[in-house]
């Protein structure tokens, strides 16, 4: 981390900068599932990402949860607004380290779209439910309950197989490379599941080792940038942290003074929104500094180096101690707020309910999930599909009790 502002050499403003040797370049794609001619205007990077933002699961992502439920207030954010925000840093991060920002893009835009309604809450659910099934499973039971219910799991699910926009395939079709930055994290019991039915060898890194492109390793840190600075704004928008508390988290203490030193009268909002903002955007260069160093160290030149060398996208260990303060705080006082669990106990039981309801009363899924050969999944599939608002709405008709007056 660094005192006084940047010292990383800027992209020149205005131009777009070739790719470096490192950087995903589309024209040499490991390609898309099904043969497809390309686009005679875009990349296929560009193309994924437009087919990303049609998708209907993306606009779903503007009534599920981040950390609030969508109902909550109308300011907080929502999945979409933070996929947005992963996006804008992302791609400022890629363009001075000239990594493809296209791809960039969307991977940051999909990498949330197999979230389930509540956020976490609502996913833990789903897992619990079908490994329960999966435990207490006769002979002959799908194995595909095993698998439970994971969120980058389920995100690649719904690009790969559950949109349904295109005459001539299921899902979306994206680059081998949109498809393993989705894929952030699984298990390698899921990975060796995954590969059986999918020869792209999207899981494989989760297998025999192995590193995701540069832009799919930007956005897991983009991600997580975006999120601890978002969560302390709405965390104190929300009246559930104050600046006081805050005072305890090193890295946001000292952009809090340093705004205090250029402006010694600011308070409130103004206050809070510049401490984010100075602590945004030295993170910002801290990566920058931190790649540009790691890759010039293990000489890495080409985009599928990348892949058999260890990460090198990162902060520098001064930030990401500081950082783990901030998540660790933002996890004791914010997630596990009494306030915010008691919603999430609420939230888990519709998705329990739901759950429970729809494989006693198949009648009540839409006819396209009912006819699905295999039910548990499909209904797994159908709740994961539902907003917040829908899954409240929906566990209302069903269940006849009101969890959310
Ligand atoms: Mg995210």
């Amino acid at each position: 981390m660094r005192a006084d502002g940047p010292a990383v050499a800027p992209v020149p403003l205005g131009t777009n900068a070739a790719l470096a040797p490192y950087a995903s370049d589309p024209a040499r794609s490991r390609g898309r599932r099904f043969a497809e001619p390309e686009a005679p205007t875009r990349t296929a990077f560009q193309r994924d990402r437009d087919r990303v933002i049609h998708s209907t699961a993306f606009r779903r992502l503007v009534y599920k949860t981040q950390v609030f439920l969508n109902h909550e207030g109308d300011l907080f954010r929502t999945r979409l607004t933070h996929s947005l925000e992963v996006a804008q840093l992302g791609r400022s991060i890629a363009r001075s380290l000239r990594l493809n920002e296209d791809l960039v893009e969307a991977v940051a835009l999909a990498h949330d779209l197999g979230h389930t309604p509540f956020g976490h809450a609502g996913q833990d659910a789903l897992n619990t439910c079908l490994k329960a099934l999966f435990a207490a499973a006769q002979p002959g039971q799908p194995e595909s309950d095993g698998w439970g219910f994971e969120h980058n799991l389920q995100s690649l699910r719904v690009v790969d197989h559950l949109e349904e926009r295109y005459p001539a395939f299921d899902g979306l079709n994206l680059t081998f490379e949109t498809r393993e930055g989705i894929l952030k994290h699984c298990s390698r019991a899921n990975a060796l599941r995954l590969q059986a039915h999918d020869t792209s060898g999207v899981a494989a890194r989760f297998v025999v080792g192995g590193s995701p492109s540069l832009e799919a390793q930007l956005c897991n840190l983009a991600d997580e940038i975006a999120y601890n600075a978002h969560d302390i704004d709405d965390g104190v928008r929300s009246g559930l942290l104050s600046l006081e508390q805050l005072a305890e988290v090193p890295l946001f203490e000292r952009y809090r003074l340093k705004a205090l030193t250029a402006y010694p009268q600011l308070a409130g909002r103004r206050l809070l929104f510049e401490s984010i903002r100075l602590m945004l955007s030295d993170q910002v260069y801290d990566v920058i500094d931190t790649t540009r160093a790691g890759l010039q160290a293990a000489g890495l030149d080409s985009a599928d180096a990348v892949r058999t060398a260890p990460p090198v996208v990162a902060f520098s260990s001064d930030m990401r101690e500081a950082s783990q303060v901030l998540k660790t705080f933002l996890l004791r006082n914010l997630y596990r707020h009494p306030q915010v669990m008691e919603t999430t106990d609420r939230a888990r039981r519709v998705v329990n309910d739901l759950f429970a309801l729809y494989l006693d009363r198949p009648g009540e899924l839409p006819d396209e999930y009912r006819e699905r050969e295999h039910l548990p999944r499909a209904v797994a599939d159908y709740i994961a599909g539902m907003t917040d608002r829908f899954a409240i709405r929906e566990h209302e008709r069903l269940c006849g009790t009101v969890l959310f007056p």
